[in-house]
């Protein structure tokens, strides 16, 4: 039966190479949700075998001598860290489930857990996470097909699901900076909200306006400069590949920020505060302090 769910799945909604143990874990652990039917069986078996244990009346004292089966929650425990460990341990799927854990794994998790995507968009998504996608590094060097495995784009270093998402210098000045100019706008859509200045309804809808002003606050473009009539925060917004910033970027844009924030300070003679939004390509948030 999972075997013709899985069959079924990977017409539209599950990459045929995307880790099959992950689809059964839970959505806000990193899985897609998907029940399996032996599972289900085999955790009801167990549920019935607790309650016989657990009765003392009549035959069941006798049956409980005899069954000596693990209790459900065992099994469930057990069913659960054998599907981790076979997403995790696989060396090319488990590559994004160990920065997963590395960051805060409930909230990369959330818009899994949410499912607001079309199911074929979150199977495309974590079949990248899972380096599933059919790239000429993944088909020359895992399925040994001939070719090359340079990018198809410039030709200058091997095509990774990774070098596609954040480091091919060809596409740096459209793909990513779209990329990126979506991430402020949703960030400035948000910001218009709560300080109840000027917005469309949908974030997609909405086009940055340079210099933006009530009574209270006044949002400043492209770095989105927030001036508040107590606080006076700045804030930037950046993002950065699935595995996270290199530790040489990430002093240089500490720099950047830092000197940017004190010429802040000098020009309006105020204190600033320095909010950044890192998210990952793949999703993988980023806390504050991990940057
Ligand atoms: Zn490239």
């Amino acid at each position: 039966m999972d075997r013709k769910t899985h069959k079924l799945m990977t017409n539209r909604t599950l990459h045929r190479r995307a880790n099959v143990a992950r689809q059964y874990l839970q959505r806000n652990e990193g899985g897609r949700g998907l029940q399996s039917a032996e599972e289900t069986i085999r955790t009801e078996e167990h549920g019935l075998s607790d309650y016989i244990k657990n009765d003392e009346k009549g035959y069941n004292r006798l049956l409980k001598r005899l069954t000596k089966t693990r209790s459900k929650s065992e099994y469930q425990n057990r069913q659960k860290e054998t599907k981790e460990k076979d997403w995790k341990e696989k060396a090319l799927h488990g590559q994004y489930a160990k920065i997963a854990d590395k960051t805060d794994i409930k909230r990369n998790c959330k818009w899994i857990k949410n499912g607001y995507m079309k199911k074929e968009t979150e199977g495309l998504i974590t079949a990248a996470q899972d380096q599933a996608l059919p790239t000429r590094w993944r088909k020359v060097k895992i399925e040994k097909q001939s070719g090359t495995s340079l990018c198809r784009v410039y030709n200058e270093r091997d095509e990774t699901t990774f070098h596609i998402l954040s480091k091919c210098s060809k596409i740096a000045q459209t793909e990513y900076k779209r990329r990126h100019d979506k991430l402020a706008q949703l960030v400035h859509w948000n910001l218009c909200k709560r300080c109840r200045l000027q917005h469309e309804r949908n974030w997609y809808d909405h086009t940055a306006e340079k210099g933006l002003e009530n009574e209270n606050v006044k949002i400043f473009q492209p770095d989105i400069i927030v001036k508040d009539k107590g606080n006076e925060p700045y804030l930037d917004n950046r993002h950065s590949n699935a595995r996270g910033c290199k530790n040489r970027r990430k002093g240089e844009e500490y720099r950047k920020i830092s000197e940017h924030c004190r010429d802040i300070s000098r020009l309006w003679m105020t204190s600033t505060n320095v909010v950044a939004v890192i998210v990952g390509a793949l999703g993988t948030v980023v806390r504050l302090e991990e940057f």
